[in-house]
C-alpha cells in the first residue's frame, strides 16, 4: 500500500464547517496526527490510531507524519481552520525541506478548511469587506519588535486587521502594548470586534472601540478583528464597504 500525507483543516468548530473533502480524508486515515484539541474532534473508530502531541512540537509532528506515510500508512495531520494558516502545512513542507530526497516521491495534499478569521468576520457581517491584513500575534515563531511594526504598518496603510492569538496567560502585557499601538495609529472611535469561540457552544461576539477595548476581551480562543475608517454599524451587524477614496 503506498502512503500519503493529507494536511487537513478542520474549520472553526462546528461539525457542519468541516468540507466534505476533509470529513472523507478523514473517513479513509489510518493514523490521525495533531495538536491535543483538534484530534479531539475526531470520533475514534476501529483501524484509526489517533496521535495527539502538544502544540509546541511541530516539527516533529510533521517529521512523524512523514515517516508514517513512508511506511504505508494513510496519514491526515489535523489543524483548526485552514492547515495553511498559522498551522500545520507549512510545518510538513518545513520537515521535508529538512529531508528534500528521501521525502520526494511521497504523496502530500493540503486540503483547506474555514479558518477562524473568515469565520468571525461572517458571524458578525462583513467586516473585511475591503482590503485587509491578517496578522499572527504570538511572538512564538518571530519577534515581538517585528510584530509591532507589520502592526503600525498595516494600520498606516489603511487595512483592516485580523489578528490570531491575540493574548495568551504566558504574555498578557504583548496584547495591552498591541492596543496601544492601534489606538495611536488609528484613533479611539476605530471599530473592534472580539469574536470568541466562534461556531461553538460558547460563541460570544463583542463589538467595540479601540478607545473601549481592554486587553481582557481576549484570550486565545479569540479573534480579533479590527476595522478600517470606513468600518461602520448597520443594525447590529458590521460591515466595511467595498470601496475606498
Ligand atoms: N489554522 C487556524 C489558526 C491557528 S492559530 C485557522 O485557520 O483558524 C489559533 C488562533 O486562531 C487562536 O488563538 C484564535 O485567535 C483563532 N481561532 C481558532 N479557532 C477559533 C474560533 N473558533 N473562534 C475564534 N478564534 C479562533
Amino acid at each position: 500500500m503506498s502512503g500519503s500525507v493529507i494536511i487537513a483543516g478542520l474549520g472553526p468548530g462546528s461539525e457542519t464547517l468541516i468540507t466534505p473533502e476533509v470529513s472523507a480524508a478523514i473517513e479513509q486515515a489510518t493514523d490521525i496526527v495533531g495538536y491535543i484539541p483538534y484530534v479531539k474532534r475526531i470520533a475514534p473508530r476501529d483501524g484509526l490510531t489517533l496521535h495527539a502531541s502538544d502544540n509546541r512540537v511541530e516539527v516533529d509532528r510533521a517529521k512523524h507524519a512523514l515517516e508514517m506515510a513512508e511506511a504505508g500508512r494513510k496519514v491526515v495531520v489535523v489543524s483548526s481552520g485552514d492547515p495553511g494558516v498559522f498551522a500545520m502545512a507549512s510545518a510538513v513542507f518545513e520537515a521535508v525541506e529538512v529531508d528534500a530526497d528521501r521525502f520526494a516521491s511521497l504523496k502530500i495534499e493540503v486540503l483547506p478548511g474555514i479558518t477562524a478569521m473568515l469565520a468571525a468576520a461572517a458571524a458578525i457581517g462583513a467586516p473585511l469587506g475591503h482590503d485587509f491584513a491578517a496578522i499572527n500575534l504570538s511572538d512564538n515563531l518571530k519577534p515581538w519588535e517585528l510584530i509591532e511594526k507589520r502592526l503600525s504598518l498595516a494600520a498606516q496603510a489603511g487595512f483592516a486587521m485580523a489578528f490570531y492569538n491575540p493574548r495568551s496567560k504566558s504574555r498578557p502585557h504583548q496584547f495591552a502594548r498591541a492596543l496601544e499601538i492601534l489606538r495611536a495609529e488609528c484613533g479611539p472611535e476605530r471599530l473592534i470586534i472580539f469574536a470568541r469561540a466562534v461556531s461553538t457552544e460558547e460563541q460570544a461576539i463583542r463589538v467595540t472601540t479601540l478607545g473601549e477595548a481592554e486587553p481582557e476581551m481576549a484570550d486565545m480562543r479569540t479573534m480579533v478583528l479590527v476595522g478600517n475608517e470606513q468600518t461602520r454599524k448597520v443594525g447590529s451587524y458590521v460591515y466595511t464597504p467595498r470601496f475606498a477614496e
